[in-house]
């Protein structure tokens, strides 16, 4: 029986033309990243569980619901990377990257893998690009990047981002914040769903972030923590906000945002368009690099979702010319088959993009390809040409042709592709 495998369930094949989106939204973002200091990073898509279980946080939906976890043959308990961060801080203590100097930045792009209803563009295995700040616990850091996911947009051509922020405070502002926000939850228990009800027991801050219940937040003017900060959280909140209006990054501050993570404090953000998901989120994680096992550092960081970015890229592009510019046709014989293929190796190798030859079909075969194919130029090698050391040139749109000397091609086409 032949078996006619599937792509699993959540998971995409990138072709070819999208996968120049994914590399232009991937480019620019390490482009500028880099510019800004971020030294990229490639880590393992799997570690061990409790790297996740520990740091994104035990209670989260990510952590409880949705990693792909597994046992390997010596029955050690791993899963797939579920987001970038805590392998960033595993490989910073790891490798001991925290004694050169105080301040470190990094910047990675890859697969992440979680285990969600495919369903509005989520995917089970889904790309990133992030970057994160170690060290800088002064507002300036999180208005950085605030500023940089704001530029990468901006340069990829994504006009109406809108950027959310909000400060979700400390230890000490939570604790405050915490009493008050059950106080609302157990008299609004029943118009809640049965995972909110859960985390009035395990996670109460978690339920501003339900999925389901999100609008009823702010219908019920549930209590916000950006109203209970500590005086240093409220003064890091508000500069933050001071340097982005200095630096005219349009922003609102939307108290109801608190991203799906244990690890966060202080400030949060978001950025979509108009009907969008986020797109691109991140925030400030100053006790992570502690509970992994560091000394106290200062963090903050932000992944850019790539398919979601993809998505807006494919609305606004028209499909570019995907067409090599050049087509060869030949004669079926085999010094004339050698010479075009090594033509056709010194196009390429000069950036020149190329097709054929095709020496299977018949001549008249491949000029029929070579008409479909939409290609600029069609180049000719037959008896004629390949004793003579030339070749002839056809301009597939003016259907004019000429007789070009083989070792001329590469500076005639130049001037003409
Ligand atoms: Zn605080
Ligand atoms: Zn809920």
């Amino acid at each position: 029986m032949k078996h006619r495998y599937q792509r699993v369930r959540g998971t995409y094949d990138i072709l070819p033309e999208d996968l120049l989106l994914y590399l232009k939204a991937e480019e620019t973002a390490r482009t500028m990243m880099k510019l800004r200091g971020y030294k990229e990073i490639r880590l393992p898509t799997f570690e061990e569980a409790g790297l996740f279980i520990h740091a994104t946080g035990e209670t989260t939906d990510i952590v409880e619901k949705e990693m792909y976890t597994f046992k390997d043959k010596k029955e050690r308990q791993l899963a797939l990377r579920p987001e970038g961060t805590p392998g960033v801080v595993r490989a910073y203590l790891e490798n001991a990257l925290n004694t050169a100097f105080p301040v470190s930045k990094f910047c990675y792009t890859g697969p992440m893998f979680r285990y969600e209803r495919p369903q509005g563009g989520r995917r089970r295995e889904f790309f990133q690009s992030g970057c994160e700040y170690f060290g800088n616990p002064h507002p300036v850091a999180d208005a950085e990047l605030i500023l940089l996911m704001n530029d990468i947009y901006a340069s990829l051509g994504i006009s109406g981002l809108i950027i959310e922020i909000n400060s979700i405070g400390c230890p000490e502002c939570r604790a405050n914040y915490r009493s008050q926000l059950l106080a609302f939850l157990n008299s609004n228990k029943t118009q809640l769903c049965a995972d909110c009800n859960t985390r009035i027991e395990k996670n109460p801050l978690r339920a501003l972030d339900c999925k389901l219940d999100r609008e009823k937040f702010v219908n019920l003017n549930a209590p916000v923590i950006s109203k209970a900060l500590c005086a240093d959280c409220a003064g890091h909140f508000a500069a933050l906000q001071s340097l982005l209006q200095e630096a005219k990054v349009p922003f609102t501050v939307n108290p109801y945002i608190v991203r799906g993570l244990d690890y966060y404090t202080k400030t949060v953000f978001e950025a979509k368009v108009q009907g969008s998901d986020a797109i691109c989120a991140g925030g400030r994680y100053d006790g992570l690099i502690k509970l992994a096992g560091g000394e106290e550092t200062p963090a903050v960081g932000f992944a850019m979702g790539v398919d979601r970015t993809v998505n807006l890229l494919r609305a606004k592009t028209a499909p570019e010319a995907k067409t090599p510019p050049v087509f060869i046709v030949i004669q079926q014989e085999e010094k004339i088959i050698k010479n075009a293929f090594l033509l056709a190796n010194s196009l390429a190798g000069n950036n020149i993009a190329v097709a054929g030859p095709y020496p299977d079909k018949s001549f008249k075969a491949q000029l029929r390809l070579a008409d479909s194919a939409g290609s600029k130029y069609t180049l000719i090698l037959g008896e004629n040409e390949i004793n003579s050391g030339s070749v002839t040139l056809k301009d597939m749109a003016g259907k004019t042709q000429e007789t070009v000397k083989q070792e001329d091609i590469i500076n005639r086409l130049k001037s003409g592709v």
